[in-house]
C-alpha cells in the first residue's frame, strides 16, 4: 500500500497543525537535541560551488545546507506567505497570467523560517515514533516526509508550493489539476522549475511533488526545462567536473558532507 496516499497533508492545514501541535513540538524538543550540519567551503561539490556564486542557483538539498548565516529580504504576498523580494515580480507575472488563463493557482506554503522547518521536522518525528517505529528508523521515516531543519528550500525564500484551488491536497494527483498542467508547461517562461520531477528522486533526494516550484532564473530554467535535467544534474553540468556523471557528482557531494546515510530515499519532504 502506498504509504503516502494514508498521509495526505491538506496544504492549507499545514500551519494550523503547526500552531494546534506546539506543545508536541516543544516537548520532543528537549527531546531530540538538533544540530544543523554546515559543509565547510573546501569540501565543497563543485554543483555547490557554482550555488554560491548565483544566489539563483544555490543549491539546497538533503546534502547541502541553507549556508550559515544566509540572509534574505523578504516580500509578502497577498495571503501573507513570504518569499526572496528578488523573485516576487516573477511570480507575480507567472500567477497573473495563470490566472488570466482562467485557473485559480494557491500559494500555500512560500518561505519558512529554521524555526518554523525545525517544528515541522520535530512534530512529524514525534508522529513516527508514537506510530511504533522503532527508534533507530525515527528520524530517517520522518525525514522522507519532512525535510531535516536547514535541508528545504522554503528556508531560503526561494521555493514555493503551489496546488489548485479546487484541489488542495499534495499527493500526485495534483499533477491532473489543470493549474499544474499550466505550471509545468509554463513555469520556467518566468524563472521557475518543477524542482522533484517523478524520475529524479535518486539524484535529488526528494520524493515525486508536482506543486513544489523553485526559482533558478529565466536563463537556467529554460534550459532545464528544455534539457529535462534536474537542478542538481544542471549544477554539475555547468560546473568544472563536467565530464563526470551527475549522479556521480552528487554522491560525491554527499559522501563529502558526510550525511548520506541520514539522506530520505523517495522521499516526499515538505
Ligand atoms: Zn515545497
Amino acid at each position: 500500500m502506498n504509504i503516502r496516499k494514508k498521509i495526505l497533508t491538506r496544504c492549507g492545514a499545514l500551519l494550523t497543525a503547526v500552531l494546534v501541535l506546539a506543545p508536541t513540538a516543544l516537548a520532543a524538543e528537549a527531546e531530540i537535541p538538533y544540530i544543523p550540519q554546515t559543509v565547510p567551503a573546501a569540501q565543497l561539490a563543485p554543483a555547490d560551488q557554482r550555488g554560491q556564486e548565483d544566489w539563483q542557483l544555490l543549491l539546497v538539498n538533503p546534502w547541502h545546507t541553507v549556508p550559515e548565516g544566509y540572509e534574505i529580504k523578504l516580500a509578502t504576498l497577498s495571503n501573507g506567505l513570504q518569499v526572496d523580494e528578488r523573485i516576487y515580480d516573477d511570480l507575480d507575472d507567472m500567477l497573473s497570467d495563470c490566472r488570466e488563463a482562467g485557473l485559480n493557482p494557491i500559494v500555500c506554503s512560500a518561505y519558512r523560517t529554521e524555526a518554523t522547518q525545525t517544528r515541522l521536522y520535530r512534530n512529524k518525528v514525534a508522529r513516527v515514533r508514537a506510530s511504533g517505529v522503532p527508534e533507530d528508523r525515527v528520524e530517517a521515516e520522518a525525514a522522507r516526509w519532512v525535510a531535516k531543519p536547514g535541508t528545504s528550500e522554503h528556508q531560503t525564500g526561494l521555493a514555493l508550493d503551489i496546488v489548485a484551488a479546487g484541489y488542495q491536497i499534495l499527493d500526485e494527483e495534483q499533477e491532473d489539476t489543470a493549474e499544474q498542467k499550466w505550471l509545468m508547461e509554463n513555469s520556467w517562461k518566468y524563472g521557475f522549475i518543477l524542482r522533484y520531477p517523478s524520475e529524479k528522486s535518486d539524484i535529488t533526494g526528494i520524493g515525486y511533488e508536482p506543486w513544489h516550484y523553485r526559482y533558478v532564473g529565466k536563463a537556467a530554467a529554460a534550459d532545464i526545462y528544455r534539457t529535462g535535467v534536474c537542478l542538481e544534474e544542471y549544477l554539475s553540468q555547468e560546473g568544472p567536473e563536467a565530464e563526470l556523471a551527475p549522479a556521480q557528482t552528487i554522491r560525491q557531494a554527499a559522501t563529502a558532507s558526510g550525511s548520506m546515510e541520514t539522506a530520505p530515499q523517495g522521499a516526499a519532504a515538505i
